[in-house]
């Protein structure tokens, strides 16, 4: 059986050795997890309930393990990690609290009585990527075992710790063998599985954009359901009438949270021609400002890049590009990277490309329109931000930018009870917000005759 070394990104040291799961053991697993939705599926609405309540008071009670491990693996600040797997126990209590809601419906009909169902899939593969592991593993595993599905789950090759733990967690908590399964190992060959595997009714990938088309071809044979979160070039859009101050403070956030290893990273800086040279004056001090340290270190605001490959990477960006400012970094071992802003062009690769690094590219619009037409200019369409103190054109931005989060004043686009996802090739489908569980639902319909 082959391993993947697990390493600290903030040292490059080695913390453990993960096995990968052998093709033979998916299929197992897909085979019991198929077993344990027949029982899964018939518990009682309040005892399921009762049972993800309780999976989410063990992860209450394991928060600072699971940060620990969190911070450790992924090079997440603590501050960052904690808050993730407080995220976990939250959409598992939210999604707990509708199970005995998810109700159906009674429609009018002649001759007798209609009414509808929810019926669960099956057996649900979620895939998930290595810069959110544990908030994005909840956002596809809590409302599926809601619906009274079972889930099979994939974490990314670097970060499987903290998917493991959960794991273990849900079985101390009573949830039964077989309706929540980590699988560690590879994404050609667990992930690919969950996509060819017929017992397999759903999958839901969060990843590459790249990779999610492959999967969504794969799905397309056996017209598996499929829920996709992909990448992202978001824009964060300053107008010259908007709070100066407030903006310029809050873009590093912005753009470099989790060292800009955000799908909703708003790395594109669009900012009105009047106002950029004002703007780029309250910026410099506010990036030159922001902690990047060891990420166990309280006051850290962002660690170090995954791995040294990825680093490298981001690093290609910004060689040859035109630096405008930049913060510092910690040097020597870890795979580091610091606060980049950049003055960039149109069609340029860091402008176009997801660079998912702490890379900021600036361009200046001359008005609305031209700002709207530069934050549409890209086949992503994931999440972004307005600022502005004029509330019609909040409204008109807001509904022109073609995607799924947009935020006024604001960076914040993720709370467990909005829905989330994004347009064009960012996405297909919803997360989170009250409506995830039908995603893991068939409506069945059935007519019952009076006559
Ligand atoms: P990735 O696409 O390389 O891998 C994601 C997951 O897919 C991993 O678990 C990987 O092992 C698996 N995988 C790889 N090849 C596979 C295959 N052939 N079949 C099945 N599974 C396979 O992505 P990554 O580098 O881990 O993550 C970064 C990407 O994720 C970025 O593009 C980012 O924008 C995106 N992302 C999107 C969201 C969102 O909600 N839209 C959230 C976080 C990350």
């Amino acid at each position: 059986m082959s391993s993947t070394e697990i390493l600290n990104p903030a040292t490059g040291e080695t913390i453990t050795q993960v096995e990968q799961t052998p093709l033979e053991d998916v299929d197992a697993a897909i085979a019991r997890a198929k077993r344990a939705f027949e029982s899964w599926r018939a518990v009682d609405p309040a005892d399921r309930a009762r049972l993800l309540r309780r999976f989410a008071d063990a992860v209450e009670a394991d928060i600072p393990h699971l940060a620990d491990l969190e911070v450790r693996s992924a090079g997440h600040t603590i501050g960052n990690a904690t808050w993730e797997a407080g995220n976990v126990r939250d959409v598992l209590t939210y999604y707990a609290g509708g199970i005995e809601r998810q109700s159906g419906r009674q429609i009018p009909v002649p001759g007798g009585v209609n009414i509808t169902f929810h019926e669960p899939l099956g057996v649900v593969g979620v895939i998930v990527p290595w810069n959110f592991p544990m908030p994005i593993a909840g956002w596809g595993f809590a409302p599926a075992l809601a619906a009274g599905n079972t889930v099979v789950l994939k974490p990314a090759e670097v970060t499987p710790l903290t998917a493991l733990r959960l794991g273990e967690l849900a079985l101390e908590a009573g949830l039964p063998e077989g309706v929540f399964t980590v699988l560690p190992g590879k994404g050609s060959v667990v992930g690919d599985r969950f996509v060819t595997h017929p017992d397999v009714r759903k999958v839901v990938f969060t990843g590459s954009t790249e990779v999610g088309k492959r999967i969504m071809a794969g799905c397309s044979e056996q017209v598996k359901r499929l829920t996709l979160e992909l990448g992202g070039k978001n824009s964060n859009i300053v107008f010259g009438d908007a709070d100066l101050e407030a903006a310029a403070a809050a873009a590093p956030g912005g753009a470099f949270d989790n060292a800009g290893q955000d799908c909703c990273s708003r790395a594109r800086l669009l900012v009105e021609s009047s106002a950029m040279d004002r703007f780029l004056e309250l910026l410099e001090p506010a990036v030159k400002a922001f902690a990047c340290k060891d990420p166990s270190s309280a006051d850290a605001e962002m660690g170090p890049l995954i791995t040294a490959a990825h680093r490298d990477k981001v690093a290609g960006y910004v060689d040859g590009a035109s630096v405008l400012f930049q913060g510092a970094a910690p040097s020597g071992s870890g795979f580091w990277f610091p606060p980049t802003v950049l003055d960039s062009r149109e069609g340029t690769a860091d402008f176009d490309e997801e660079i998912f690094g702490p890379v900021i590219s600036v361009v200046p619009f001359e008005d609305e329109a031209d700002a709207i037409r530069i934050a549409n200019s890209t086949e992503y369409g994931l999440s972004g931000s307005l600022w502005t103190r004029d509330v019609g054109r909040a409204l008109r931005v807001s509904r022109a930018v073609e995607a799924g989060n947009l935020s006024v004043n604001s960076h914040a686009s993720v709370r467990y009870w909005t829905p989330f996802g994004g347009f064009k090739q960012s996405g297909y489908g919803r997360e989170l917000g009250p409506d995830a569980p039908d995603a893991f639902t068939e409506t069945k319909n059935v007519f019952i005759s009076s006559e």
